[in-house]
């Protein structure tokens, strides 16, 4: 048998740190490694596998599409793009419009642009300890400096504020301010819920000054967080939403969603080879499927309660904070985690550390009641004993 530890070692650019687990297939909320050993996935795909890992009928999608038509450029009209299009738009209020990518940052770096390009302001504000991906203008959103510090000088015009600070984001909003950019839970800032009254704070000042309040739901979209996005939670009405990770149950995708405020856009000042192809719409329109079909975002919110109340429970003088918002959960501890995922993984359960003292979960949102007891049991074992 080949060494896959070994050739990735070689091979690997060295960006990631990486664990020491071959994976080969999974299921459900199940993944499996090449030793035949199973896990319970609170990794989620890092927030990709809200359906679980190979949903059936995203892969009959994904393999019916792919025997069609794969390929097709937005210069010409296709199917599954315009019923995907027309799919989504519908989940939200007053936007008719959207742009499709590949991924989460490229969703926020057409947001950026196109709000700088709908209000011919360049300020984008962003909040401290946010993340919004990895591409330059997204980059100059996300916040720490561990991301950031190897790649500056960064896109000018980007300033933060602290999170769920309103009397700090009304003095920075200004004639200047294209557009103000925020997570409703900052995912991998910590799983840090944001405050009712500091979000739609922030979007009463944009409105009154003429900017746009951009949602990034890239890891809270799609029921992960109890709705099928998280600004639901909190009565806003967004000028973009930012969506990727889930959006085409682990196809890579990502979108822009637009409110019908924003004038049309002009053609070939943005776009994307691969956006909206066949495939990733036809994954898309399955995903939107089993997410209704199988209330997904109402189980997560149950599911995410009953984890939320036990994980409260859980009596260890090395826990600081349990925090979340459906199945997306935090457990702040006193110490640094890595040694703590790696005790988890041996007990079969797979979680993502969010900065250095925070263990993320982020299950698909079809873990049962019995893989909740035994990622309970293993949190215990781990924290308390
Ligand atoms: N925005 C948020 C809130 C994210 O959590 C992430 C990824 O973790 C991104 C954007 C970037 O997404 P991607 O890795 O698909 O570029």
């Amino acid at each position: 048998m080949i060494n896959i530890q070994q050739i990735e070692e070689q091979h690997t650019s060295g960006v990631y740190a990486k664990r020491d687990l071959v994976l080969t297939h999974g299921h459900g909320a199940l993944l499996y490694d090449q030793d035949g050993n199973e896990y319970i996935d609170c990794v989620g795909g890092q927030g990709t596998a809200n359906l679980g890992h190979t949903h059936p009928k995203v892969s009959a999608a994904i393999a019916e599409q792919a025997a069609t038509l794969n390929i097709c450029p937005e210069i010409f009209y296709n199917e599954q793009r315009a019923r995907y299009m027309e799919r989504l738009t519908g989940l939200f209020p007053e936007m008719t419009r959207a742009f499709l990518c590949n991924s989460g940052t490229e969703a926020n770096e057409a947001a950026i642009k196109f709000a700088r390009a709908a209000t011919h302001r360049t300020g984008i504000i962003a909040a401290m300890r946010g993340f919004h991906g990895r591409t330059f203008g997204s980059l100059s959103a996300t916040w720490n400096k561990h991301y950031r510090g190897p790649f500056e000088p960064l896109v000018p015009g980007f300033s933060h504020v602290p999170y769920n600070d309103l009397a700090k984001l009304d003095a920075a909003v200004d004639e200047s301010t294209a557009a103000v950019l925020l997570e409703v839970v900052q995912g991998e800032g910590g799983v840090n819920p944001g405050s009712t009254e500091f979000l739609q704070g922030a979007q009463q000042i944009c409105h009154e000054r003429g900017a746009l309040l951009i949602i990034d739901e890239v890891q809270t979209g799609f029921g992960r967080t109890g709705k099928y996005f998280a600004f639901m939670h909190h009565g806003l009405q967004p000028d973009i939403v930012s969506l990727g990770k889930s959006i085409a149950g682990g196809i890579p995708m990502g979108a822009v969603v637009l409110n019908d405020q924003i004038g049309r856009l002009n053609p070939g000042m943005h776009g994307s080879t691969f956006g909206g192809n066949p495939i990733a719409c036809a994954a898309a329109l399955a995903t939107l499927d089993v997410l209704e079909e199988e209330q997904l975002p109402e189980r997560a919110a149950e599911m995410g309660k009953f984890l939320l109340s036990e994980l409260e429970q859980i009596e260890s003088p090395l826990i600081r904070e349990v925090r979340g918002l459906g199945l997306m959960m935090g457990i702040e501890i006193k110490k640094k985690v890595a040694p703590y995922l790696a005790a988890l993984t041996e007990r079969g359960i797979l979680a993502l550390p969010a900065g250095m003292t925070v263990i993320r979960l982020l299950p698909p949102l079809v873990i049962t009641y019995e893989q909740a007891d035994k990622v309970l049991e293993a949190l215990n074992e781990v924290l308390v004993e």
